[in-house]
């Protein structure tokens, strides 16, 4: 069949392209950079496009280091398939996430879709997506619209099994700095007043609240300052938080009622409360049960099996869910490293920069590709990707209950 042929022909283009693939990925790998520092990552991501025809436009959305390389340059190429490259590594521990071999997989994704099918079939975009590890890119760029009027947004992520559906959770960030009046703890306690005592009230109302949280709502912190010595008794203290969701309307309401626990502990406490909400909030996944079986297929079709068959539950959170608000979006799973290895840890940075990277890479491509075929090719799949999208809204803003988190098959 004439799909199959294409994509044999997309596979072949990947494995012609290793090497050059590969040694970038290695290079990223020997020089890790930090969240929005990827300025060595994203020109090397950016020249091996621009050598394959690409136009890149460099520091869009005000961020130095993100770009869009689009083919064809201009005009509207249609249908859209993006591909988003990640290239942060993690402080203390370099590509201990692998984003080496995202940011490859991507770009060799999107230069062997343009060099086996021509500007002709459609638009193929590559973006690099600074600061996953923190900042949140996609946030922004998502803000700024970078992630509309795409058919297809993939990536793919090195793991310890492999998952053609991903999901995430909503995420907040909140910071409450609570002020006290310091005094001698013993031969003056009565004058003081106890910041650490508005964290730790803090702590019990949030450990109170959570029996009373919907599933999949999730909140955790710690205490990033609680006094200097005994004796002291703490004029400042403060906590941090995470508060995750399934959906975004969730999300606000959990955010709503932590706040509040801080604000009656200082009540309690009669200590004074800064609350500090950091402005980029992660959006949940809104999965694409569609693009992500086609995913799925092509990865069978080169001999990878998911070994767990059943819809994941979101654990942790990822901008790329901002991504998925704007367009059909999936970011499977690739397994890189057995099961028991986690991501940030020393162990898959080494597998990332060695032959499990390289064979992750090369599979997460050629999938990646052959996924960005279907879109071109086949128009009915490409209608079940967008029906999929339409449908998922409604979960992920709160309209539906959150038991039906799954698969957006009909
Ligand atoms: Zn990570
Ligand atoms: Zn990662």
């Amino acid at each position: 069949m004439e799909l199959d042929r294409i994509k044999s022909a997309v596979a072949v283009s990947i494995d012609v392209a290793v090497p050059s693939l590969w040694s970038l990925s290695l290079e990223l790998h020997r020089h890790p950079e930090l969240a929005f520092q990827e300025k060595r990552a994203s020109a090397a991501v950016a020249r091996f496009l621009e050598e394959r025809g690409f136009s890149v436009e460099m520091g869009v959305a005000d961020l130095p280091t993100a770009f869009r390389a689009k083919r064809p340059a201009k005009g509207a190429g249609k249908p859209v398939v993006s591909f988003m490259a990640e290239y942060d590594a993690l402080p203390g521990l370099g590509h201990a996430c692998g984003h080496n071999v995202i940011a490859m997989a991507s770009a060799g994704a999107g230069a062997a879709l343009v060099s086996v099918l021509g500007p002709e079939a459609g638009g193929v975009q590559v973006l690099g997506t600074p600061a996953e590890e923190g900042g949140g890119g996609k946030v922004i760029m998502a803000k700024k619209g970078f992630f509309r009027k795409i058919d297809a947004n993939m990536m793919m992520h090195p793991s310890g099994e492999t998952r053609a559906m991903v999901n995430f959770l909503a995420l907040a960030e909140l910071r409450f700095r609570f002020h006290g009046k310091a005094s001698h703890a013993s031969a003056a306690h009565e004058k003081g007043i106890n910041a650490l005592d508005g964290v730790l009230a803090t702590f019990s109302a949030i450990s109170a609240l959570r029996q009373h949280l919907p599933p999949g709502a999730k909140v955790h912190g710690v205490i990033t300052e609680g006094g200097e010595a005994p004796n002291i008794i703490p004029e400042k203290a403060s906590a941090w938080f995470y508060v995750r969701s399934e959906t975004a309307k969730g999300l606000d309401d959990i955010v709503q009622r932590v706040i509040n626990c801080a604000r009656g502990a200082a009540r309690a406490t009669g200590t004074r409360v800064r609350v500090e909400k950091n402005p980029i909030t992660y959006a949940p996944m809104r999965v694409n049960g569609e693009l992500a079986s086609l995913f799925r297929k092509n990865l069978e079709s080169l001999g990878v099996f998911e070994l767990d068959p059943l819809p994941p539950l979101a654990m942790g959170s990822s901008d790329v869910g901002n991504a998925s608000q704007n367009a059909p979006t999936i970011h499977p799973e690739i397994q890189m490293v057995s099961p028991d290895i986690s991501a940030h840890t020393q162990a898959f940075a080494r597998a990332a920069g060695g032959v499990a990277g390289k064979k992750t890479l090369i599979l997460g491509a050629k999938a990646l590709a052959m996924t960005g075929v279907d879109i071109f090719l086949d128009k009915k799949a490409r209608d079940r990707v967008k029906e999929a999208f339409r449908n998922e809204k409604l979960r992920v803003e709160g309209g539906r209950p959150a038991s039906s988190t799954g698969t957006a098959k009909k």
